[in-house]
């Protein structure tokens, strides 16, 4: 062990406080308030007194998100203690509410501050542009709208949250009818699927309502900001400096043209291997060959070990890390009772350390979810030295390239989780064909909310055809017949629509990343990886443009990006058997 944590020992150091009192309770607003009251009112008289301001204001922002980070990491891993979730509401309702405006005066107290002290334009660049657009977009009379418009997610989750079924015999949540999908048999297939559009059908009404709301309420918010649309507002709002709503535009053209057509030649190859004579919507999770799923691992024992040497061969020091976490305990890899479901990367801000969560159940999925959250934990390592919180996050275009990059980097690393070349083929096999669905349907909810946001005065009419064109335009071939309500409304169950609007082109947009960064290293392994690393470093200090092109990958959603990747990704799957 003397070896190991001699590697490993600068992830141990963080700096020490400086600001925040360490004996401070940050679920107390009595010792929290008194910190805000000390950012906004301190006298600063210097560039110098200005940078040490900012510093500490980062080191209070990463001192609560570490608080609520805990508490919720802690009642995720023990739902069943109903202390560990009160102490988690406790935080979210007491504290965090109250330090929203706060935080806004600190914003515009920089701003204020900034026009006087002279500070390097070239190291402040990306936190002025975006504390601006924050102080920018603000409006008064869009507090009270924005409270409505949670309380309607919240319907929302409400809503999603309660679709269970009874399936012969047993109840189920639709997360957990997902296994039945999988099933050989056809027809048990099909009465699951149809169980499960149903029970969604039954909420159709309520949804649809919500959802008018939802539009309604965002477009006057969007108009209170001065914007002609919530689609200019959204991507002011979500800080989109280097793309429009045009590029989207492309992006979905260019999907439509160049990876529709390897959706389709997959489903049809899927659709012999059935044998049927029509791929129908229960059809797409089923092993084409009736196999029984692949186990790479055991346990969350076997799971980290054999990761840890996935690891070790992208690069030695990621291995050395991961073995950090693991010694540390900010692996939580096993399904267990009591435990959240899903699984997610945390930040500790103030540590600087990431903790992993998930429920493996030795499958291959599980792989995957661990090496993509890891992907993200690397990036929350490499970030450690950057003084200011924000630097310390890239923007999720980015993020999501070190996590799905992980997936990529990985790839010639699996066999310690499939020793047997046929099921190594099969894991590179489901990983691209993964990526040939996830395109056309990030493409689906990106394109159908152009449309919706565009024209908010439209009818649920004209909600539906939109969707069926959008939805037909990128769904390959796959025969709904008969259950053309069912299609209608299969949008409900994409919760981002909801409650994240426009969130989401991320994922294409970081994919079309990762497939070039695989590209790269098949060219290069070690130079792609050191580009890789190169750029997590920098984490949000630089323009998501820069950000791709440290890494060494060029920014873009158009045909010129995705055509070769596409190409790419067909060759792969002719290789692989199943272009
Ligand atoms: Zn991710």
């Amino acid at each position: 062990m003397g070896e190991q944590s001699g590697g490993t020992q600068y992830l141990r150091r963080t700096p020490a406080r400086r600001f925040v009192p360490s004996e401070a309770d940050l679920g107390r607003w009595a010792h929290v308030e008194p910190l805000f009251r000390d950012l906004l009112e301190r006298p600063v008289r210097s560039a110098e007194a200005l940078e040490a301001w900012l510093v500490d204001a980062s080191e209070l922002a990463a001192a609560l998100s570490e608080e609520r980070s805990r508490r919720y990491v802690a009642m995720t891993q023990q739902t069943d203690d109903p202390d560990r979730e009160a102490a988690y509401l406790q935080f979210v309702r007491d504290v965090q509410p109250r330090t929203e405006p706060l935080w806004f005066s600190v914003r515009r107290r920089y701003l204020n501050l900034r026009r006087r002290f002279p500070l390097p334009q070239d190291r402040y660049f990306v936190l002025d542009r975006d504390t601006h657009n924050a102080v920018e977009l603000f409006r008064e009379e869009n507090v009270p709208l924005r409270v409505q418009e949670t309380e309607l997610e919240q319907r929302y989750q409400k809503v999603a949250g309660g679709w269970s079924v009874w399936f012969r015999g047993r109840e189920y949540t639709v997360q957990q009818m997902a296994r039945f999908l999988e099933e050989p048999d056809r027809a048990t297939r099909q009465e699951a699927w149809e169980a499960v559009v149903r029970r969604r059908l039954e909420d159709k009404e309520v949804l649809e309502d919500l959802f008018d709301r939802l539009v309604a309420l965002r477009h006057r918010m969007a108009q209170n900001a001065g914007f002609p649309d919530y689609r200019d507002y959204a991507f002011r709002a979500l800080g989109r400096w280097d793309y429009t709503p045009e590029d989207c535009l492309a992006f979905h053209a260019a999907v439509e043209r160049h990876v529709v057509p390897l959706l389709e030649a997959l489903q049809e190859r899927r659709r012999v291997q059935l044998g049927v004579d029509r791929l129908r919507p229960w059809d797409l999770e089923v092993d084409p060959l009736g196999q029984p799923p692949l186990r790479p691992f055991r346990d969350g024992q076997e799971l980290a070990r054999k990761a840890l040497e996935v690891f070790r061969g992208v690069h030695p020091e990621l291995g050395e890390q991961f073995r950090f976490l693991w010694d540390e305990g900010l692996l939580d890899l096993e399904s267990r009772k009591g435990k959240a479901p899903g699984g997610y990367q945390a930040t500790f801000d103030e540590r600087r350390w990431p903790f992993l969560f998930m429920n493996a159940a030795g499958v291959a999925s599980d792989v995957r979810t661990l090496v993509h959250e890891s992907g993200h934990a690397f990036h929350t390592l490499a970030v450690r030295d950057e003084p200011l919180l924000s630097y310390r996050h890239a923007p999720t275009e980015f993020s999501e390239v070190a996590s799905m990059g992980m997936e990529v980097l990985s790839l010639p690393h699996l066999d310690v989780f499939y020793p047997e070349e046929p099921d190594r083929r099969r894991a590179r096999r489901e990983f691209f064909e993964g990526v040939v669905r996830l395109l056309p349907w990030v493409a689906t909810v990106d394109a159908f909310q152009h449309q919706l946001y565009a024209q908010p005065g439209h009818t649920r009419q004209e909600r539906v055809q939109w969707w069926r064109g959008v939805f037909r335009r990128f769904r390959g071939k796959v025969d709904w017949s008969g259950y053309e309500e069912a299609e209608a409304y299969l949008w409900h169950r994409q919760l981002h629509l909801f409650l994240h609007p426009f969130y989401y082109i991320e994922y294409g947009v970081a994919q079309l990343g990762a497939l070039q960064l695989w590209l790269r290293s098949r060219e290069d392994y070690e130079e792609a990886v050191a580009r890789y690393r190169a750029a997590l470093r920098l984490g949000g200090s630089r323009p998501l443009r820069e950000l791709f092109e440290a890494a060494g990958l060029r920014f873009g959603l158009g045909e010129d990006v995705v055509a070769p990747l596409a190409r790419a990704l067909a060759e792969e799957l002719q290789a692989l058997g199943s272009g």
